[in-house]
């Protein structure tokens, strides 16, 4: 085995894969093949380091000087000037300034961040098993294996305090408990991957980008409940995700890390890969099995739950792909470790795609507690082109929007809820002050009436009303009627849709008549946009 000087990472994560990063890729293996340095340069595919406004992004280790917006016109300048003569090419470092900030981790956008689910992202080829092997991958599992019991493992997951990641935020140790205690035979682990919500894609970068934490974690949460047969569901769309999931699978089976008798333990565990077919509700759990049962996928009654009555109608656990992340690390450094790092009702980290009107994009991991402020101003950089924040909408399309006035609330479940929020799935979308917030709620509109599965009455007619009704207060035509309106629909969603779709849709209008009535009301009473963004005029609005 030859050892190379220098190893190259380059993003393949399918943000930097859209700006480029392949031909920056094979450019830069062409160019150190051409100038025969290839036993001293190794050229490395990674999953997502993060920053991914600033891609395609290229860190050269061991400095670990890492390269923003590569292009493959850059390959030359970079190979000549840093591989060749061990010079910095200053023009393509972080915002091309400052040269102190060369490295991922001294970029504000790392430094308030705390990686756990993250650990490997950015960090191994995705694609070989033996780097995540070589940075303690399957470590948990052999932990688990080698000196506890199912019990032991799902008292430690109780202990941990980890709560489900995948928007509803339930105990997941009460999941795998409750699981472990069903009866019936046989029993399932369910990876939720089906990320459906607009502005989220943690889970697919996870899954990109180190595909084995999450096998890991089945693995572990099969051997705790008594299951030996796994299920991931991914997204139809998320083909990157499925394809390298698929080959983590197959490589993991080489490995004896999945299969029959794992690790010399007698547990036997096997994964099997199930793509979706685009629909939003198949993020429901219920509605997930029923899909994987190859039936339409619509939410089922509860109860009785998936632990008791779940796929084919067997005891059934569902997790979804950060949750299930967690696992290994908790086994390996304890549940006093995993509590250590988050707040006291809201233990460990949480790992969001940041997006909208903040200067550093991406994809971040924060510890729970850490503060809205130091989100947008520290690893967001604060909001461009001088303008002001005006709301974050946390937890996707059915997340509550958050006003200035709460910038300083700790993001963890409760203090969420005491502003009506919620932590939801992973999406924190922050808005400035040119957008309007009736604008805004017809988008989130217009999403759940498409995305209702319409077998309850109250989520398919209630979308479609508020749709109607806020339609007509950004066109100029609603009247003050319509806000009471509004309010009694969404009570009446909230309490009788079947599922979280239904329930949860109201949410973001919700709060945005409780936070920023003065814009519904200006365009009510007056045919006036207070931010300018739908036009000035009753009648002459944008729409
Ligand atoms: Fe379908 Fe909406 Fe009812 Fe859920 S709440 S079952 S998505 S109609």
């Amino acid at each position: 085995m030859s050892i190379h000087r220098s190893h190259i990472l380059v993003c393949s994560g399918s943000n930097c894969t859209l700006r480029a990063s392949v031909p920056v890729r094979m450019a830069l293996r062409a160019a150190i093949a051409d100038q025969g340095l290839d036993k001293e340069f190794k050229v490395i595919e990674t999953g997502c380091f993060g920053l991914c406004q600033e891609g395609p992004i290229m860190v050269i280790y061991p400095e670990g000087i890492h390269y923003c917006g590569v292009q493959p016109d850059d390959i030359d300048e970079i190979v000549e000037t840093h591989l060749k003569k061990g010079r910095v090419v200053n023009r393509l470092l972080y915002r091309g300034e400052a040269e102190q900030e060369v490295t991922l981790p001294s970029t504000p956008f790392y430094q308030r961040q705390h990686r756990v689910v993250l650990r490997n992202v950015g960090a191994v080829d995705p694609e070989n098993i033996e780097e995540s092997l070589a940075r303690d991958g399957y470590q948990g599992l052999a932990k688990a294996l080698d000196t506890m019991s199912p019990r032991d493992v799902v008292q430690t997951m109780l202990d941990s305090g980890l709560q489900g990641r995948g928007g509803a935020g339930f105990p997941a140790g009460r999941k795998w408990d409750f699981t472990l205690r069903a009866s019936g035979e046989p029993k399932y682990v369910v990876c939720n991957a089906d990320e459906g919500e607009p502005g989220t894609s943690k889970d697919r970068l996870i899954l990109e980008g180190d595909p084995h934490a999450v096998i890991e974690g089945m693995a572990i949460a099969g051997y705790a409940v008594g299951a030996s047969q796994g299920f991931i569901y991914i997204r139809g769309e998320y083909q990157l995700s499925l394809q390298r999931f698929r080959k983590a699978v197959e490589q993991a089976r080489e490995y004896g890390l999945l299969g029959s008798d794992i690790l010399g333990s007698g547990f036997s565990f096997n994964v099997e890969v199930r793509s979706g077919a685009g629909a939003y509700v198949c993020g429901e759990e219920t509605a997930l099995l029923n899909s994987l049962e190859g039936r339409r996928g619509e939410p089922r009654y509860k109860p009785p739950f998936p632990a008791n009555e779940g796929l084919w109608g067997k005891p059934t656990l569902i997790n979804n792909v950060e949750t299930l992340a967690n696992a290994a690390p908790i086994l390996m450094h304890g549940a006093q470790w995993y509590r250590s790092l988050g707040s006291e009702d809201c233990p460990g980290t949480k790992v969001f795609t940041l997006s909208g009107d903040v200067a550093n994009r991406g994809l971040i991991e924060v510890p729970m507690g850490i503060t809205l402020r130091e989100i947008v101003e520290d690893i967001g950089g604060g909001i461009p082109g001088g303008r002001q924040f005006k709301m974050a909408q946390i937890g996707g399309t059915s997340g509550g929007c958050i006003p200035a006035e709460h910038l300083d609330i700790p993001i963890d479940i409760p203090h969420l809820d005491d502003v009506g929020a919620s932590l939801g799935s992973g999406a924190l979308l922050i808005v400035d002050d040119s957008h309007c917030m009736v604008d805004l709620s017809k988008t989130f509109l217009h999403f759940f009436a498409h995305e209702s599965c319409g077998q309850c009455t109250p989520c398919r007619e209630g979308t479609m009303l508020m749709r109607k009704l806020v339609d007509g207060i950004a066109a100029g035509s609603g009247t003050r009627k319509d806000l009471e309106l509004l309010e009694r629909i969404t009570a009446t969603m909230r309490k009788a849709s079947l599922c979280g779709l239904g329930q949860t849709a109201p949410t973001p209008v919700l709060t945005a008549l409780r936070y920023f009535s003065d814009e519904y009301e200006a365009h009510i009473d007056s045919g006036r946009c207070i931010s300018g963004a739908c036009g000035v005029a009753v009648g002459g609005m944008k729409s």
